[in-house]
């Protein structure tokens, strides 16, 4: 059977995440308390219903209980995003997902028992703000508080030497865990791979040492 979803809050990102497991055919129940926000997503959504999502009995009646996986998207009213937060874990829902506002309503919410708080402004500013150090970093991920992923290009530093020499473990202390070539992709590379032009290598490390390694080996002088 497949998973049912509800997605409440249907501002820029909760609609988005609303259109997108549509046209992937999941089954969604889109709620918000604004009437007009409703009306425009009566014909995307499976169901999609006006209601105040900080009323318990309101959200019993809906089912909310039988979703599998419901995400919060309520934005500007933090108080009203922590309720529901509440609410929904005290109905003991398997999965939750919390669009947090800002650090402090982040960790608000870990605390009260959300399972995965999400912060899509703060990550992407950080995404834009390494692609603007160097045109060579492509991606960047972060894995924890303090662990990321990054996605380079091999630059005029890299080529033509290998994983051996440029021993990027010992001297900046991250793991190069992958390197796309082309359209192949060599998982756990070995020590004796010699990078070549337009190589990517998907390096996983503590935030500190990636950004040495950005700065000795990624950024071009
Ligand atoms: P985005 O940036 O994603 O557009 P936002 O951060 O500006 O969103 P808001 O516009 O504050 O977020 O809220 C998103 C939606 O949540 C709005 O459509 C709003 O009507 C709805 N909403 C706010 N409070 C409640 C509530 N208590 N119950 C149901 N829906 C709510």
């Amino acid at each position: 059977m497949k998973r049912e979803y509800a997605v409440i809050g249907l501002g820029r990102f909760g609609g988005s995440i609303c259109k997108e497991l549509s046209v992937e055919g999941m089954p969604v129940l889109a709620i918000d308390n604004d009437p007009q926000k409703v009306n425009e997503y009566k014909n995307i959504a499976s169901h999609a219903v006006i209601a105040d999502s900080t009323d318990e009995a309101a959200l019993k009646e809906l089912g909310i209980k039988n979703i599998d996986h419901v995400i919060i998207a309520i934005g500007d009213n933090i108080q009203a995003s922590i309720l529901t937060t509440v609410i929904l874990t005290d109905f003991g829902i398997k999965r939750i997902t919390v669009k947090a506002q800002n650090d402090y309503h982040e960790k608000i919410l870990n605390k009260i028992g959300a399972d995965h708080v999400v912060h899509p402004e703060r990550d992407m500013g950080k995404r834009i703000a390494h692609s603007l150090i160097s045109s060579n970093i492509l991606d960047y991920l972060e894995l924890s508080d303090d662990h990321s992923i990054v996605e380079v290009k091999a630059g005029k530093k890299m080529v033509g030497k290998t994983l051996i020499d440029l021993d990027i473990r010992a001297n900046y202390g991250c793991n190069v865990v992958a390197i796309k070539s082309n359209k192949d992709i060599n998982v756990s590379p070995s020590a004796d791979y010699s990078l070549k032009d337009d190589d990517i290598l998907i390096v996983i490390g503590a935030d500190k040492d990636i950004s040495k390694f950005e700065k000795h080996l990624v950024i071009d002088d």
